[in-house]
């Protein structure tokens, strides 16, 4: 039976997860490779697939209203369309433009002249067309995207984890950081990265985005247990905070 064929496109992104998706061991990539033909990949190969493509790969966010004829018509040629990474999944650090409008962001990247590029507010893929599967983070896990693509090319869930990083975080036996007197986000983002970042001596910032239902309360618990407000939550978290909201329900 041939193989689907996958291309890989990208809109507003540092290209991180795209590169990410090139550096894998010798054992992932083959693992993929069994199961994709990939016949179009701009940082990788030359080829172009001239549109004949089964699977769709985006990486990055709409920053653009001219870009969006161009990603329907992506949409509308692959059967699956997968995003790669909090750009294209929650609009990621792009988003952080949403807090100004925007003439104070032209203004600020373009103070010679504001008007000379087209810009818009960063929006999500799914924001704009119906996305079949997604891999978060920022950048991916490595292992995640192959066994994502693997397991929908097979037919399977694609077993991106509902729950939060804590629970990561606790079978690493981390002490938590809120015990130093440091703030995360781990109790309502979405855990799979291994908890990488309190496992390294740091804190979750929320690249993965919020689980579906999150513990809205027990975040709210947290915060007043350690006397932290919502301003100096926001503050921290603004990163990724835009398409976060909902962690912080009381703007108080
Ligand atoms: S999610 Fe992060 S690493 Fe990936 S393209 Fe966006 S900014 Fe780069
Ligand atoms: S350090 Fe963060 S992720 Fe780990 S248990 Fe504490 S709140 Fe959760
Ligand atoms: S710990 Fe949080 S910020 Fe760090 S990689 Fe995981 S989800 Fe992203």
């Amino acid at each position: 039976m041939a193989k689907p064929k996958v291309a890989f496109f990208d809109f507003s992104s540092c290209e991180g997860c795209q590169l990410c998706a090139l550096d894998l061991t010798p054992e992932q990539l083959l693992d993929l490779l069994n199961v994709i033909d990939i016949v179009e990949f701009r940082e990788a190969i030359s080829e172009n697939s001239n549109g004949n493509y089964d699977i769709a790969i985006v990486e990055g966010s709409i920053t653009r209203d001219s870009d969006i004829p161009r990603l329907k018509k992506i949409r509308e040629t692959a059967k699956i369309l997968i995003t790669l990474g909090a750009c294209s999944t929650i609009a990621g650090i792009n988003a952080l433009k949403n807090f100004q409008t925007k003439e104070e962001y032209q203004q600020d990247v373009y103070p010679d002249d504001p008007g000379k590029y087209e810009t818009a507010e960063a929006r999500a893929i799914h924001e704009i067309v119906e996305v079949d599967a997604f891999i978060p983070g920022c950048p991916i896990d490595t292992g995640e995207f192959v066994r994502v693509v693997k397991n929908l090319v097979l037919g399977k869930d694609p077993a991106i984890p509902t729950y939060p990083v804590c629970v990561e975080c606790k079978k690493n036996e981390n002490v938590c950081v809120y015990e130093k007197g440091i703030q995360c986000l781990g109790p309502v983002i979405r855990a799979g990265c291994n908890a990488r970042c309190p496992s390294n001596g740091g804190y979750c910032f929320g690249c993965r985005g919020v689980i579906p239902e999150p513990n809205l309360n027990s975040q709210q618990d947290i915060m007043q247990k350690y006397d932290l407000t919502f301003e100096q939550m926001k503050e921290k978290f603004k990163l990724f905070l835009e398409r976060n909201k909902e962690v912080f329900p009381n703007d108080k």
